[in-house]
């Protein structure tokens, strides 16, 4: 879409008939005692319906437009109001009237510019020129469970946009001029009419500095910024988790036309840890015993973050039975209790049995089963349970 100023439409008042004026009050449909924001809300809502912007080729709309405008204008001006109240539109005309002119300030994204401004960006009317805060920069950093756990010093590197250092960010050749912006004049805004109502832009010239250059500098190709490698030694503190993000303020892309620069955000992701799994605060991991640790009891070497740790495992031992040991977890970044470490003790079944091992298995087997004691609690419920399941099945055929 080419850019252009909006155009200049003037309509000579003085043309039309001066009868028939109506009151402003009426008109903007206020009381009398309206105060100032009251007209402008009331000038605002007609507007929004009668702008020729929206209404081409309406008369009838254009006539509503120009007169909420004059009303406006005038009661907006508490001078122009004193006159107003005491003499009416006598008073005005007797004054050298109303100025009456519909000009290009008179555009629909002047009336509503700082409704827009918020929609199209910046809003910066009758600023020297548009200034960009520098992007903000995602860095994924993994760690291992330990470093996320007790806390870690990382040499992080990355991609960014930093200031240019041969033209000190202005974007001009050493000992170039930089001058003025003929197309926005050093606004750094230029109007843009899109469809029926006009829009500011930044301008595409000089794109918002206001300024142009006369030879761009041959580090930044006039930019004024360039990407660089930057290393940076983030320190991340203890108890962090996957997703957890660490904000660097300004350590992000540098701002353009001396805006400030964005921040760097770096994202942890923890490894996959060959013994631990963390949920939260808490770490939790298997431990193999022995079928006959299991079944006498004893002690078991257990691994923590912060070393081995000596764990009772009682006589009788099932196999999937889960021991707490308390505070032997993570501490949590954000504040709180240190979380605990479960251990889910796995019973092993031996392997690579000699024919003297396996003979005394067999004898132990002979001695389980002549006794009448129940050495099997789980087969037993677990028989009885089968038992019930296949009666079920024969009363149901
Ligand atoms: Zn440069
Ligand atoms: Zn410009």
């Amino acid at each position: 879409m080419k850019t252009r100023a909006a155009p200049r439409i003037r309509i000579d008042l003085a043309t039309k008939k001066r009868m028939s004026k109506r009151d402003y009050y009426q008109v903007l449909g206020v009381p009398r005692t309206a105060t100032e924001a009251d007209f402008k809300k009331a000038y605002r809502r007609l507007a929004m319906k009668y702008h020729p912007d929206r209404n081409p080729g309406d008369q009838e709309a254009e006539e509503k437009f120009k007169e909420a405008k004059e009303a406006y204008e005038t009661l907006s001006d508490p001078q122009k109001r004193a006159i107003y109240d005491q003499y009416g539109h006598e008073g005005l005309t007797a004054r050298g009237g109303m100025g009456g002119g519909f000009s290009a300030a008179d555009a629909f994204s002047d009336i509503f510019g700082d409704v827009f401004g918020d929609i199209f960006g910046g809003g910066r009317r009758g600023g020297r020129s548009q200034v960009y805060r520098g992007a903000d920069l995602r860095y994924d950093l993994e760690l291992d469970l330990e470093q996320a756990v007790f806390g870690h010093t990382a040499e992080i590197e990355f991609a960014s946009l930093a200031e240019c250092e041969t033209c000190s960010g202005s974007g001009a050749a050493p000992g170039s001029k930089v001058v003025t912006c003929e197309t926005c004049n050093g606004i750094g805004q230029v109007r843009m009419q899109q469809g029926f109502f006009s829009v500011q832009q930044t301008c595409p010239r000089c794109k918002g500095r206001g300024q142009t250059i006369t030879t761009p500098c041959d580090t930044c190709l006039g930019q004024g910024r360039v990407r660089q490698k930057r290393k940076l030694s983030v320190k991340v503190p203890e108890g962090v988790d996957t997703g957890d993000r660490i904000r660097l303020a300004g350590e992000g892309e540098i701002g353009r036309n001396g805006g400030p620069p964005g921040d760097l955000y770096v994202e942890i992701h923890v490894r996959d840890h060959p013994i631990f799994e963390r949920e939260g605060p808490h770490l939790s991991c298997e431990v193999p015993i022995s079928f006959v640790t299991a079944a006498l009891g004893g002690s078991v070497e257990v691994p923590t973050l912060g070393g081995s740790v000596s764990l009772k495992v009682p006589p009788e031992t099932q196999s999937g039975r889960v021991f707490r040991l308390r505070e032997q977890g993570v501490k949590p970044v954000r504040g709180g209790p240190r979380g605990d470490l479960y251990c889910r003790v796995v019973v092993e079944t031996p392997v690579n049995l000699t024919d003297e091992k396996k003979a005394l298995l067999r004898k132990f087997e002979e001695t389980m089963t002549s006794s009448s004691r129940d050495h099997s609690p789980r087969e037993r419920s677990w028989l009885d349970g089968v038992k019930k399941f296949f009666e079920g099945v024969v009363s149901r055929t």
